[in-house]
């Protein structure tokens, strides 16, 4: 991936990531993590190469099919939560069928169902204000997977949280993977990374390596080869 002006943000990335994992992708500022991001959120696309979700090569599609992909294939979860002000929790759940093509009816129930998931069946109907950090967290997380995507991409999703409820947040993911979701955490924290059970390490936009360690959590997730 090379940006404007010559950046080779990415360079020779080869990732593969089967149903069923929890892996992060680890390395210092500048290292790409982001840039790899957004390609695999197919917010970016890469100057060469490919990217494919489920068996479908996706650089070659329209920003329109790329938006429908995103609303029904992927989930984000993000350092600041990003949740919307004047809405309550289940509201902001329900933001992540907007685009999912869920029937209005049914949209109410399956956010109240992911708030439940993630721990807050009592805060369906409080704002983001009402709610400590790692409670918005968990709503933002609630909204990545509301859909049933078949990667949810956290960014630094522990970044604004103190040691507790970072920790409480990542307990989290590794239960919703146990359940079956498959989780992509980015982090500049290598003891974060080391509690997942795969690590991608990152640096200067190269693949340093890719490590299968069992983490803290154990996974059903079937190993794939690239
Ligand atoms: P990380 O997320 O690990 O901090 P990034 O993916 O943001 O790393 O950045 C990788 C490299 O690409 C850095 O050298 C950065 O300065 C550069 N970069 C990132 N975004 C852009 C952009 N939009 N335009 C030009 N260069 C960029």
């Amino acid at each position: 991936m090379e940006y404007l002006g010559g950046v080779r943000a990415l360079d020779d990335v080869s990732l593969a990531i089967a149903a069923g994992e929890l892996l992060g992708i680890v390395g210092p500022s500048g290292s790409g993590k982001s840039t790899l991001l957004h390609i695999m959120g197919t917010l970016d696309r890469p100057t060469s190469g490919t990217v494919e979700i489920g068996g479908q090569d996706v650089t070659l599609l329209s920003d329109r099919m790329l938006s429908t992909l995103r609303g029904r294939q992927l989930g984000f979860v993000f350092q600041q939560f990003h949740l919307t002000d004047g809405l309550t929790a289940w509201e902001n759940v329900a933001t992540g069928l907007l685009y999912a093509g869920t029937p209005r009816r049914s949209r109410h129930p399956m956010a109240v169902d992911a708030l439940a998931r993630v721990g807050l069946a009592h805060r369906t109907h409080h704002l983001p204000h009402q709610l400590s950090g790692g409670e918005r967290q968990r709503v933002a997380i609630a909204r990545a997977l509301v859909h049933g995507p078949a990667l949810v991409l956290a960014d630094e999703p522990t970044g604004a949280l103190d040691t507790a409820n970072g920790t409480a947040v990542l307990d989290l993911l590794a239960e919703l993977n146990h359940e079956g979701t498959t989780i992509a955490v980015i982090t500049h924290d290598r003891d974060i990374a080391a509690r997942l059970p795969r690590q991608v390490e990152m640096r200067d936009g190269r693949m340093l390596s890719d490590t299968f360690t069992g983490g803290d959590a154990r996974t059903h997730g079937e190993r794939a080869t690239a």
